[in-house]
Formats: structure tokens, C-alpha cells, sequence
């Protein structure tokens, strides 16, 4: 009998009989691997474990440890337990699609009569009774008109529809549990069997259009959220409650931060506490980029589309940008302008003005750039997602050997900044060069490797995502993990070759030619508004003091230290710490509830025995425990305390 050969991710060559399986290679390697075995790639392609393997490919085995076998477990629990669930309990229901999300899965199904999220835990109950059979799963190729007729047999409506408009038109996957012959169409790939599903819960119910149009059918969505093991769906479902109690939104409004309205959608009405937040977060970038060797400038806000177009994003980006028009006094003609959705360009207009020759590079020169893209009104989210921004940007002005190094100074400076914002864990992403770029493949050889180099130098680890730079360079993603364990991409460093030339950028080099300098497009924390929306979640609203709108609140016990109060009051303000007197005629325990509530760093305690001692009775957020400190020790070192890092 003949053999075939088969490339393993790690170089080597496995020889196997014609015929073989993904399982029978997993098998041939070992008895782990092919009990952890879901799929394979053939070729860079996911297919079924138990397709027949080509001779001369390329195979690596998917295992449900992996986030691939992951994604699949989930896609197969949609698919088949959770569509076969709802024709047992409701035979006339019309199963529609059934996608993979983030941390999990839904089914859009047509229900004769409407269900509730009532419903979920017997749909569960019979989710469970299926997976327990263990069913295997196999695969059977079909004919468009025999796959058509199949499902409009059964009058499965939408999923003939769904065959019908598709321009494949053979080789139409049909998915068979063998213990109870329930099939389902599907691209695949499925789990081999029913045996590797793990654990799951259906979360909620919502309405959805038959294809996303309104003029269609309304459907019933039915959203999940899966895991391999009953600690993974506990540790999610314990993060999504948490997230749920740390709502920006929410917290924002017990903190009187800011407010949204019709008026301007997706832009933020900053109240004095939520302004305190975001000034003192500015003065503490400012600081850091000045000790990093930028340059602070500030560019207009409305510019002529012309730069618009030379830059091209009148071409590219229109669509979300914010267009003004203007009659000019004397002129008939009207001037179109748009709002700037990023500042690049009119940085490059300061580059040209003061820059001539390689002794001036690099070039940092940085801006708190206030941005308008216009997003649709549904994504809108909070301060997550917003029309109106303002991003802590840079540009690096510099010659190609320069990357390197200006990439490492870079990571350097975010770290920093990470940590001292609390999230000492981040990961880095590097992105290469897309099969559409501009560039010779010298300069993205050299630009990658440059990248690759400065996280090398300072030891630190990344992820690689082939293909997914920009057309103009290689980019690095930064990912923080917040205080509950979500991630945040937040920083960014873009390698641009296109925009300096089209923009007619040189300087004079060494040799006395003129070149375009390399541009590097960077920001640490993206925008101000997510950012600090991140950090109210990630803290709960219990900022750092430096951060915090509130710092002191003298709260008063009687009215006998009502000058007490004041007086301290007088000093701390002059000291430039953000206090407040509340003298109400409360209960203390009260007004500690309140001023807990709205996040305030520090509640002084005032009653006859301070006052008489010169002292001051401390409690900090989040803790239980009064301290009573003099209070000119108090004060000293509540001065160093609520220093800008
Ligand atoms: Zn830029």
C-alpha cells in the first residue's frame, strides 16, 4: 500500500497510509494528543478531524485546548445541541443561523409562538440530555438542489434560502449526529463528537432581523457563552457580574462625572468631577511626554478639504468625517471644510515648516488632539465608544535606522505610564505586511525587523498577526489587563512610508540627497474619554488620590468643629488639594456612606476631641479602619501622597 507524506508545524514529515485521517496523524503522534484532538488545518485551511488528508500537505492538529478548538466546541454546540434542543421542545420553530462569538455563541430561530428567557433553563435541561449521548458526528457532501430539496423537506425555509443565494455550487457540508440522525447545514468545522463539549449557560434572549434588514421577519436570538471546564465558565460568568457593577456609565453617574444628550450623540458633557479626572490625567502625559523628548503642539480643528485630499483621506475616510461648509465674505464660493478625524497631517505641516536636514532627526512632536469621526449611532457605547475624542498623540519624525531604537524609547515610555495607571500586565501585537502595501519589500523587512528588535532588547514578549498591518507599515498593538482580568487595546505604533511623501515631507541627508523621513504614528493611552472610562471600571471608581475628583472631605460631628473645618478647608486649598466641607447636621455614619458612595479618597471625621487635640480622625475609601493623625503630620504627607506620579 502506498504512503503519503505530511509536513508538521515543527518542520518534520510523518509518513501515514492513503486514506489517512487528521485522527489517525493525531493517533500516530499520541494517545494525549488524539484525545485532545477537535479539527486540523490542511494547508492553512480548518477542516473536519476526520477528513481524508491530501498528499503533500501542510497538517497541524486543532486541540480543544487551543482558542481554535474553542471557537469550534462552541460553534458545534450551537449548531447541533442547542438547534436540535429547540426543535425537540418546539417542532415548528425555523432555524436561521447560528454564529460563534466573543466568549461564545447564538441561534436566530423563527418561533410559531414567542418564548421568554423563562424558557432558557428547560431549553438548557434538554441541551444536556443531548450532549450525554455522546453522539458521534460525521459529514456528507450534497448537490445544491439535493442539499435545496433536503431542507425544504423538512421546511426548513431559511436554511434552503440560505443554499439558494450561495454561489458555491456543489460540495454543501450537511452535519449528522448519528444517535438521533438530527443534521444541520454547515461550513464546519465540527467537533467529531458530542464528547468534547464543555460547559455553558444560555444568557439571554433578543430580537433580530432575518439578514439584519428591518423590512424582514423578526427572529428570536438566543445568545450563549461556553467554556471547556466549569471553573472557565464560573471565572467568566464571576467577570461579567463584576463588569456589570463596574459600568462606567453607572459609576459615572454616582460620581456626577459627565452626561450624554441627543443634542451632540457620542460626544461627552464633562462635569467638574469627571473634568478633575481627565485635566489631572493630561498634566500627568504632559509630564511623562516631556521627560520623553516631545514637543507639544496644537493644530486647527476645522481644516480645508484640499489637505484632506492630498492626504487622502478625502477619498478613503469621508464617510466618517464631519463636513462644515462656509460662505467666505467676499468670496461667491463656498469653502468646504471637514473637522480633522486624526492630526497626522497637520503634523506633517509643522515637520515641513522647521525641518531640513537628518541632524534634526528624530522628530517628536506630540498633541492632545481633539478628533471627530463619525461612528453610527448604534455603536455608540458610553466613553467607549464616542464621535468627539481626544487622543494623547505623536508623531516621530526619523530615518529608517532610527525605527528601532525610537520603537524601543516608545515601549519604554507606555510601560511606564501603564504601571503608574495600575495595569502592570500588557501584551504586544505585531502586525506585518498585507498582500496590498505601498513600500519595497526592503524597507518592510527592515521596519519589521526593527520592531521585532526593540521588544526583543527590553525582553518582552509578542504575538504575531501575519498580514494585518496597514498598507502604509507595520503597526504594534498594545493590550492592557485591567484590576478583573478583561483586555484593552490601548496603545499603538504605526510605521507609516506613505503619508510623509504624499505630503511632500524631506530632509537633507548625510550624503546631501533629499528623502522621506519615516513616520511613526503613536499614542499610549488611544483617547482620553475610553481611557479614563477603563480606568472608573478597572478601580471601581476608586481612583488613585492624584486621580481622584474628590480628595478630603472634612465631615463634621458636631457643630463645635464647624471652624475646625474650615480652617483645615482654607489650608488644604491653598495647598492645592481638592477638599470639601460637608457640615450638615448628619449622622456621621451617614454622610461616610454618602461621601463613599461618590468615591471621595479621604473622609476627615471633626468632632470636640479633635478639635481640643489638634487632630484629625482618617478613614480611606475602601477601608474600615479610623486613624487619628495630628494634623500637621497629616497634611505633610497628604502633600506628597497626591503628587502626579
Ligand atoms: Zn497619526
Amino acid at each position: 500500500m502506498e504512503n503519503i507524506k505530511i509536513s508538521l508545524p515543527d518542520g518534520s514529515q510523518k509518513d501515514l497510509p492513503v486514506g489517512s485521517s487528521g485522527f489517525d496523524l493525531a493517533k500516530s503522534i499520541g494517545p494525549g494528543l488524539a484525545r485532545d484532538a477537535v479539527a486540523i488545518t490542511i494547508n492553512g485551511e480548518q477542516k473536519d478531524l476526520k477528513d481524508a488528508l491530501p498528499n503533500n500537505a501542510s497538517v497541524s492538529i486543532i486541540t480543544i485546548k487551543s482558542e481554535e478548538g474553542l471557537e469550534i466546541m462552541r460553534h458545534t454546540l450551537t449548531a447541533q445541541v442547542l438547534a436540535q434542543a429547540i426543535k425537540n421542545l418546539y417542532p415548528d420553530a425555523k432555524l436561521a443561523i447560528e454564529p460563534t462569538i466573543e466568549n461564545g455563541f447564538y441561534y436566530d430561530t423563527l418561533f410559531s409562538k414567542p418564548i421568554s428567557s423563562d424558557d432558557l433553563p428547560n431549553i438548557e435541561k434538554e441541551m444536556r440530555k443531548i450532549i450525554s449521548t455522546k453522539s458521534e458526528i460525521n459529514k456528507t457532501l450534497h448537490s445544491k438542489k439535493d442539499a435545496i430539496s433536503k431542507f425544504k423537506e423538512m421546511d426548513e425555509h431559511f436554511k434552503a434560502e440560505i443554499i439558494n443565494e450561495s454561489e458555491q455550487v456543489k460540495d454543501f457540508q450537511i452535519y449528522e449526529q448519528i444517535n438521533s440522525g438530527f443534521i444541520d447545514l454547515c461550513r464546519g468545522p465540527h467537533l467529531p463528537s458530542l464528547d468534547h463539549i464543555g460547559e455553558f449557560k444560555l444568557t439571554k434572549i433578543s430580537g433580530a432581523y432575518w439578514k439584519g434588514d428591518a423590512d424582514n421577519q423578526m427572529l428570536t436570538r438566543i445568545y450563549g457563552t461556553a467554556w471547556r471546564t466549569q471553573k472557565e465558565l464560573d471565572q467568566y460568568l464571576t467577570q461579567q457580574e463584576e463588569a456589570e457593577k463596574r459600568d462606567h456609565r453607572k459609576i459615572g453617574k454616582e460620581m456626577n462625572l459627565f452626561h450624554f444628550q441627543d443634542d451632540a450623540p457620542g460626544m461627552v458633557f464633562w462635569h467638574p468631577a469627571g473634568w478633575t479626572i481627565y485635566t489631572q490625567l493630561k498634566a500627568f502625559m504632559r509630564k511623562k511626554l516631556s521627560m520623553a523628548g516631545y514637543k507639544e503642539v496644537s493644530t486647527p480643528l476645522v481644516v480645508d478639504r484640499t489637505l484632506w485630499e492630498k492626504s487622502g483621506h478625502w477619498d478613503k475616510y469621508r464617510e466618517n468625517m464631519f463636513i462644515t461648509e462656509i460662505d467666505e465674505e467676499h468670496a461667491n464660493e463656498k469653502r468646504v471644510n471637514a473637522l480633522k478625524p486624526m492630526n497626522c497631517p497637520c503634523h506633517v505641516q509643522i515637520f515641513n515648516k522647521n525641518i531640513k536636514s537628518y541632524r534634526d532627526l528624530p522628530y517628536r512632536i506630540s498633541e492632545f488632539g481633539s478628533c471627530h469621526r463619525y461612528e453610527p449611532s448604534g455603536t455608540l457605547h458610553g466613553l467607549m465608544r464616542v464621535r468627539g475624542f481626544v487622543q494623547d498623540d505623536a508623531h516621530i519624525f526619523c530615518t529608517e535606522d532610527q525605527i528601532e531604537n525610537e520603537t524601543k524609547l516608545f515601549i519604554e515610555l507606555l510601560s511606564d505610564v501603564y504601571k503608574d495607571l495600575g495595569f502592570d500586565k500588557f501584551k504586544i501585537k505585531l502586525s506585518t505586511r498585507p498582500v496590498k502595501r505601498v513600500g519595497s519589500d526592503e524597507i518592510w523587512d527592515q521596519s519589521e525587523s526593527a520592531l521585532k528588535n526593540a521588544i526583543d532588547k527590553l525582553g518582552l514578549d509578542y504575538e504575531i498577526d501575519e498580514g494585518d498591518g496597514a498598507f502604509y507599515g507595520p503597526k504594534l498593538d498594545f493590550v492592557l489587563t485591567d484590576a478583573i482580568g478583561r483586555n484593552w487595546q490601548c496603545g499603538t505604533l504605526q510605521a507609516d512610508f506613505n503619508l510623509p511623501g504624499r505630503l511632500d515631507s524631506t530632509y537633507v541627508g548625510e550624503d546631501g540627497n533629499k528623502y522621506n523621513p519615516v513616520l511613526l504614528h503613536r499614542a499610549v493611552l488611544g483617547s482620553f474619554e475610553r481611557f479614563i472610562g477603563i480606568l472608573v471600571e478597572s478601580y471601581g471608581g476608586n481612583l488613585p488620590i492624584w486621580l481622584a475628583p474628590t480628595q478630603v472631605i472634612l465631615a463634621t460631628i458636631t457643630d463645635d468643629a464647624n471652624d475646625y473645618a474650615d480652617e483645615i478647608h482654607a489650608q488644604l486649598r491653598s495647598l492645592n488639594i481638592r477638599s470639601e466641607v460637608d457640615k450638615r447636621n448628619e449622622q456621621i455614619s451617614y454622610k461616610v456612606r454618602e461621601h463613599s458612595k461618590s468615591k471621595c479618597s479621604i473622609i476627615l471625621a471633626l468632632g470636640k476631641k479633635e478639635v481640643n487635640d489638634k487632630t484629625v480622625s482618617v478613614r480611606r475609601l475602601g477601608s474600615e479602619k479610623t486613624e487619628v493623625k495630628n494634623l500637621d503630620t497629616f497634611v505633610k504627607s497628604l502633600v506628597e501622597e497626591i503628587q502626579i506620579p
